[in-house]
């Protein structure tokens, strides 16, 4: 799914600044941005929507561990099941109807628990997508009217759905990877070519997804990726021309997000216990720094500096030779979403890749085609899973 070198987080600064951009338009701070009683932290006080299409997967996962007589991964596995929230990919059109099974069985979960539900998905069908790595490109493509049948066959009805179901609140993370590839990989012509398209498509989708009970965040990559100094202040100005193209530089005052996802389908720690020697001198060594970080540039360009972290999957310490590799790496569950984060920029740690879902041919032997189950790695996962899933109570 993702590229990253650190030749290319550190040769940014020259590979942008040659390359045009449209002049820079400050993103009008809005009222109910800058004060947190305005907005407060949707994810307080409700519960993360456990998405049944994932847990199923994992009755796979369950059996191979009971044959193996390893009873304690085994209650791991149901606990994830049947208690962790995981984010609903809607990688295609026709997963479309993935946002309908999640709206009723949200529903059935809040009407047996009696809590709000807040339901995470994931936005994520640009044409000409993944422009960089090239294991998860999509169905759309900008030459064959990608850009309309995204605004018309993708944005259009994905609003209508989410739009519909005003007893819950959705978190929607924004097309990951796509904007960074805009700050560090614009020599690649593919994503040279992209550049107009992703900065319409998000626009467009932003605008189209204005409800009180839809919560946007921005793909921001991760720390390994746009954390480095020179490209958190190029991050932020990408970031805000493209917020100046949905606000129609901020003359559309109801036009906002919540904030900026990081490290999804990554593998960064949200605290690290060890620094990566592929660190160096990084101000992100993990994603707790990074979020931090990027937060000051953010609140330069009066962006709003919230963050919400995938913690998915972790990597072991020491899994990775270079900060750069992304796919199938070793790793385990990480903290599971709601655990204390002592950051006061995080809104909340989520899960957002579905762990046990392949990044893609790459990384971990065997691994299938990006999005595709592999059973042999979600039991590592499991068996290196952080401790808080432990303390998750059946
Ligand atoms: C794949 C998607 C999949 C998503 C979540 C992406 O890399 O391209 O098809 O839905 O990962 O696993």
């Amino acid at each position: 799914m993702r590229l990253v070198t650190l030749l290319a987080a550190v040769s940014a600064a020259g590979v942008v600044s040659a390359t045009p951009t449209p002049p820079h338009h400050r993103w009008i701070r809005q009222e109910n941005n800058t004060s947190p009683s305005d907005y407060p932290n949707p994810f307080s006080g409700k519960s993360h929507f456990v998405n049944p299409a994932y847990s199923s997967k994992l009755d796979q996962t369950h059996a191979s561990f009971v044959t193996k007589g390893d009873e304690a991964n085994a209650v791991r596995v149901r606990k994830i099941q049947q208690k962790v929230g995981t984010f609903v990919w809607v990688s295609r059109i026709a997963d479309l109807s993935n946002i309908d099974a999640a709206i009723r069985t949200a529903r059935e979960a809040q009407s047996k628990n009696g809590e709000r539900q807040i339901v995470g998905l994931v936005l994520y069908n640009l044409p000409d997508r993944d422009c960089s790595a090239g294991e998860s490109a999509g169905e759309l493509k900008t030459s064959q009217d990608g850009l309309k049948r995204y605004k018309e066959e993708y944005i259009a009805p994905y609003a209508s759905r989410v739009a519909a179901a005003t007893d819950l609140d959705f978190a929607i993370v924004l097309e990951p990877d796509s904007l960074a590839n805009l700050v560090t990989n614009m020599e690649i012509p593919g994503c040279a070519a992209a550049a107009p398209t992703y900065r319409e498509g998000i626009a467009h989708a932003i605008r189209s997804l204005q409800f009180p009970h839809v919560h946007l965040y921005l793909d921001a990559a991760h720390g390994g990726w746009l954390g480095w100094d020179p490209n958190m202040p190029l991050a932020a100005k990408v970031f805000s021309e493209v917020l100046a193209l949905a606000t129609r530089n901020g003359t559309d005052k109801n036009v906002r997000i919540r904030g900026f996802a990081t490290n999804v389908s990554n593998y960064n720690p949200f605290h690290a216990l060890v620094r990566e020697n592929y660190t160096e001198f990084s101000k992100s060594w993990d994603e707790s720094n990074y979020a931090t970080s990027l937060g000051g540039y953010l609140e330069e360009e009066g962006l709003p500096a919230r963050f919400i972290i995938d913690q998915g999957r972790v990597a072991l310490p020491g899994a990775r030779k270079e900060w750069g590799e992304w796919c199938n790496v070793q790793a385990g569950f990480g903290p599971v979403p709601g655990t204390s984060n002592n950051n006061t920029v995080v809104d909340s740690l989520v899960w957002i890749k579905p762990g046990g879902e392949s990044d893609g041919r790459c990384g971990f032997p065997n691994s299938p085609a990006a999005g595709q189950w592999h059973d042999e790695y979600v039991q590592m996962l499991v068996k290196n899973a952080h401790s808080s899933i432990d303390s998750v109570t059946l």
